[in-house]
């Protein structure tokens, strides 16, 4: 696949017509190995021909990798971004019953999804939610109060994949908009098309099997999946520097400034440089990680310790990623 930012229109058109699905089979499939025959069942097949048992964490570097290239980020973020990190946790933790309710309907486009962790009052610090869940006096719901922000996809979201705090300690909750959720648009300086949004719960009645997993072990579930996060944050992000460096030479090769080229004078070539060494020192340690993850077996995924080495890398990838991107914007 090779997508341009000239190929615009086209995908635009190809996004009317709905038929993203096998992105989203892209995203779902490698998440949890049994759950791949989910989209061969339902007849989504992947592109260039490339069978589900073949497809690993490469293949998503590259899809990621190249939605960002057509230097939009948030259509990116909208279409896809959404649901790479609101769906597998589901996959990953859900029941089978949750996941034949739907799996379907999200794999093929027709519904959507977001994953709702942030606050006003607590974004990194997730350890401080605020957001609460009491169970209902005949043990059948949990009455749900609180309100996320920053949530990639949440105003076009039919389900919400929320971290709740609980008398048992923090639980993931498959929430869905009838439960009694409210979206706001928030306006952003990247797109309106990432659908970011305000996201309130006044008294949402979620049914206890709309509970992801174990109660209480929603923390852990949540920085599983954020580990995926980072790793796509960092890719997607450096694809980003990389569009920058490309920007930056087309420019001083054509800008005349003082009688010369900007691409004549010693210090822009040394400005140039220093943003291509870092884009491809970032791009090494990324494919460094993907190597690593692409040999993780299903069970060490779910192991604790791998998940605390994992986190531990894939934070250090972001720090680089941010340093590096720095260096290209200054
Ligand atoms: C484009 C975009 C999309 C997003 N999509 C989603 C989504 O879909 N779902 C969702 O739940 N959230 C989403 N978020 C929210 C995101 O997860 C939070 O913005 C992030 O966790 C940071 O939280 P904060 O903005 O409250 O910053 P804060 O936690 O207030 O941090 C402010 C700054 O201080 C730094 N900082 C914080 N603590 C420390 C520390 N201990 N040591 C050193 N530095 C520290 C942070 O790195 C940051 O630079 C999105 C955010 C953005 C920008």
């Amino acid at each position: 696949m090779h997508l341009t930012r000239f190929s615009l229109s086209p995908l635009l058109l190809w996004l009317l017509a709905a038929s993203y699905c096998w992105l989203c089979a892209v995203v779902a499939c490698y998440t949890s190995h049994p759950w791949r025959s989910l989209a061969d069942d339902l007849g989504i097949t992947l592109p260039g021909g490339v069978q589900f048992e073949k497809y690993d964490v490469f293949h998503d570097l590259i899809l990621s990798e190249e939605f960002k290239r057509l230097g939009t980020y948030g259509l990116a973020d909208g279409l896809l971004g959404a649901f790479s990190i609101g769906f597998p946790p589901v996959l990953s933790f859900g029941s089978p019953a949750m996941i034949a309710k739907v799996a379907p309907a999200l794999l093929r486009g027709e519904k959507r999804i977001a994953l709702a962790i942030s606050e006003p009052y607590a974004g990194s610090d997730v350890a401080n939610i605020r957001t609460r869940g009491e169970l209902s006096a005949d043990g059948s719901h949990w009455i749900v109060n609180g309100v996320k922000k920053w949530i990639t996809g949440g105003y076009w979201a039919d389900y919400f994949t929320t971290l709740v705090r609980c008398p048992q300690g923090m639980t993931l909750m498959l929430i869905s908009r009838e439960m009694g959720v409210e979206t706001k648009k928030i306006k952003t300086s990247y797109s309106a098309s990432a659908g970011t949004a305000y996201v309130e719960f006044r008294d949402a009645r979620v049914p206890v099997d709309c509970v992801i997993g174990e109660v209480g072990k929603g923390f852990y579930y949540s920085m599983s999946n954020f580990n995926k996060e980072r790793w796509a944050m960092a890719a997607s992000g450096n694809r980003m520097s990389r569009l920058m460096v490309e920007e930056c030479f087309k420019w001083a090769l054509q800008r005349k400034v003082f009688g010369k080229r900007l691409i004549d004078q010693p210090v822009i070539r040394l400005k140039l440089a220093e943003m291509a060494a870092e884009v491809e020192g970032v791009h090494s340690f990324i494919e460094d990680v993907t190597y690593q993850m692409s040999k993780m077996t299903e069970a060490s995924t779910s192991d604790d310790s791998v998940v605390d080495v994992v986190g531990s890398v894939c934070v250090s990838l972001l720090a680089a990623f941010t340093c590096c991107s720095s260096c290209c914007l200054r």
